[in-house]
């Protein structure tokens, strides 16, 4: 039986969330926390939910002019309309953690950025650099797009591969499996220090590959996937990172090792050399000209 691609969530609604607090957790990591404001309505789905992102780098007028369903095409040609130098930053983030409030505290998402390139030399991207710099108080906008991980494809037995930008969600999509869950995760890191263990259910084996400056991004971890051997299918297979990781996965399940291509689920979450394309519907509407 042949699952939808992806879940939907409840409600795609522009959120207000400010910055309490932020963690280096490794040479490439920060995790920052978000909270107050709208986060009440924030409704978390666990596995690998994910978000647009909108930062405040033109300052908060920009935030305020950001227009409802700007993550779709309409909306987001009203976001381009936001003038240079005011319009927020969108990218794509995962939820890696999600409390519901307490007596003492309000909800709180953990969201861990990788740090790329280098905010010294300009050649980090702009989110990057944000979450290198931001400060508690400062306010962000998200807008909740659900999962790629679609647990109606199978939680029993999965295969999960991704570079450290997957890494946040591999870990939650471990933390939603059930305790009985069996399988491999295949997690590519730019250093031994960046091997953030996270909790899994026993049988999932996670290995950690460091990738040394000679390898391109992903290219390890798809080196290995083509030596594992695949648990008994059915099993769901999971594969985000770098574009030509996510599509060589799902290349080699499907092409090489006969996996029905309706188990696998994949997302290129970044591509080298590119800023974020943001999504299918920014990119057609870049392309088309505005009224
Ligand atoms: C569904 C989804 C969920 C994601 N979840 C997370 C997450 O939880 N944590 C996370 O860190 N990322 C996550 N990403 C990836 C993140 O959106 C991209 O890495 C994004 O490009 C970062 O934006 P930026 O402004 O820093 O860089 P951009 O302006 O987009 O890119 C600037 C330059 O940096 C390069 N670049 C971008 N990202 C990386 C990288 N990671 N390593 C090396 N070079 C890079 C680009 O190729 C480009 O040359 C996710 C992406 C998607 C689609």
């Amino acid at each position: 039986m042949a699952f939808s691609k992806l879940v939907k969530p409840e409600s795609s609604e522009l959120l207000h969330l400010t910055v309490l607090r932020t963690e280096r957790l490794a040479p490439h990591w920060v995790r920052v926390t978000l909270g107050g404001g709208e986060v009440e309505r924030f409704r978390p789905m666990g596995f690998d939910q994910w978000f647009r992102l909108f930062l405040p780098i033109g300052g908060d007028a920009g935030l305020d002019r950001v227009p409802a369903k700007a993550n779709k095409m309409f909306g987001y040609l009203k976001f381009l309309r936001i003038p240079d130098g005011e319009r927020p930053v969108m990218r794509n983030y995962s939820v890696r953690a999600y409390r519901p409030a307490t007596e003492a505290v309000g909800a709180e998402i953990d969201v861990d950025f990788v740090l790329h390139g280098s905010a010294a030399d300009g050649t980090a991207g702009p989110a990057s650099r944000w979450a290198e710099t931001c400060e508690p108080g400062e306010n962000v906008l998200i807008i909740d797009e659900g999962l790629t991980f679609n647990p109606e494809r199978g939680v029993d037995r999965v295969v999960l591969i991704g570079d450290e930008t997957a890494l946040p969600a591999i870990a939650s999509i471990c933390s939603s499996l059930p305790e009985t869950a069996t399988g491999t995760a295949i997690i590519e890191v730019p250093s031994k220090e960046d091997a953030l263990e996270f909790p899994h259910p026993e049988g999932i084996d996670v290995v950690w590959l460091d990738r040394p400056h000679e390898f391109p991004p992903g290219s390890r971890a798809l080196s290995l996937l083509h030596d594992l051997e695949l648990p008994a299918a059915p099993f769901h297979a999971y594969a985000a990172g770098e574009q030509s990781l996510a599509s060589g996965v799902r290349k080699h399940l499907v092409g090489e090792r006969g996996v029905d291509k309706n188990a696998v689920s994949f997302c290129g979450y970044w591509k080298i050399g590119a800023a974020s394309p943001a999504s299918k519907a920014a990119r057609d509407a870049a392309a088309e000209p505005l009224a």
